[in-house]
């Protein structure tokens, strides 16, 4: 489902993890004398953020940077200039194609702080606290992070876990009313290979759910539908051709959008839908011959 070959976490060992701190702490902000006073703690927290990841199971215990949450955020939300440009940076000149929460193909455009910032404002610059979001997850993810009913973590770290590329979608679709091609019943399921362990089972059944990922499924593959559906009704070409194409490119490596390919497969093998599609040709056909102009011939 998932690419997140360009996902790299910051090395431990070539002390990456503190080189934003150092940008903040060499700036001329205003407030650095105050971020230098409490630096030696930053960094002992910072060597406990791989735990707090891992141990997905137990509700971290409550920052003890909550005093100066507001001194921290301000180094992120108006962040001295050479810190800014690299958190600009890994906004904007990232290479990823989809989003590495919920896999929607799109260039995502946020920065997330994994463990929110205002329950843990000591990991708002920590490089690896930091990870591109499309906008559709920024608005469920926001600041929850731990489920008392679930007992785990909500969200899987795709810097920490690579469980979220092995998730697969298969579409169905049906018609609720059968004169109504515009109006399908999408049924979206997801797969899993065999042999993942029940744990990450229940880790990314929550993943899925917390970040209602099936709602954004379901919004992005039915414009993709109703533009087909466009497509074959300016009768330009014939729709199965294409869709049949676009899945050939994808076992090449050509197309690595999920969400289209799983659509175009449940399209193509619908034959309501492929009957749709016929019947518009053969109205092209007879429609291109009645087009040629005829002329009499008189007889000699
Ligand atoms: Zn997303």
């Amino acid at each position: 489902m998932l690419d997140l070959t360009s996902m790299k976490i910051n090395d431990n060992n070539d002390n990456n993890d503190n080189g934003w701190l150092e940008l903040a702490l060499s700036s001329n902000k205003d407030n650095v004398k105050n971020l230098i006073e409490i630096k030696d703690r930053l960094i002992l927290a910072y060597k406990n953020y791989e735990n707090i990841i891992t141990e997905y199971t137990t509700n971290p215990i409550k920052s003890t940077f909550l005093q100066e949450r507001e001194l921290l955020k301000s180094f992120y939300e108006k962040a001295p200039k050479n810190l800014n440009r690299n958190l600009l940076e890994q906004r904007n000149e990232h290479l990823f194609e989809q989003c590495p929460f919920c896999g929607r193909p799109c260039k995502p455009s946020i920065l997330d702080h994994f463990l929110p910032k205002d329950l843990w404002p000591e990991f708002c610059i920590f490089p690896n606290n930091l990870v591109s979001q499309c906008d559709k997850c920024s608005t469920k993810k926001w600041s929850h992070y731990y489920s008392d009913i679930d007992n785990s973590v909500k969200f899987i770290h795709p810097k920490f876990f690579n469980l979220l590329q092995y998730i697969g979608i298969q579409i169905e679709i049906n018609f609720p009313s059968p004169e109504s091609i515009k109006q399908p019943d999408f049924i979206i399921t997801f797969t899993l290979p065999r042999g993942i362990n029940i744990n990450d089972k229940k880790r990314l059944s929550l993943h899925i759910k917390y970040l209602d990922i099936k709602t954004h499924i379901r919004e992005y593959i039915t414009e993709n539908y109703l533009y087909w559906l466009r497509v074959s009704e300016q009768k330009r070409y014939y729709v199965p051709d294409s869709l049949n194409q676009r899945i050939k490119e994808s076992y090449t490596g050509g197309n690595n959008n999920r969400w289209d390919v799983a659509l175009y497969l449940a399209m193509i093998n619908n034959d309501f839908i492929i009957n749709h599609f016929d019947s518009i040709e053969i109205k092209k056909e007879i429609q291109d011959h009645s087009d040629i102009k005829l002329e009499i011939l008189t007889e000699e």
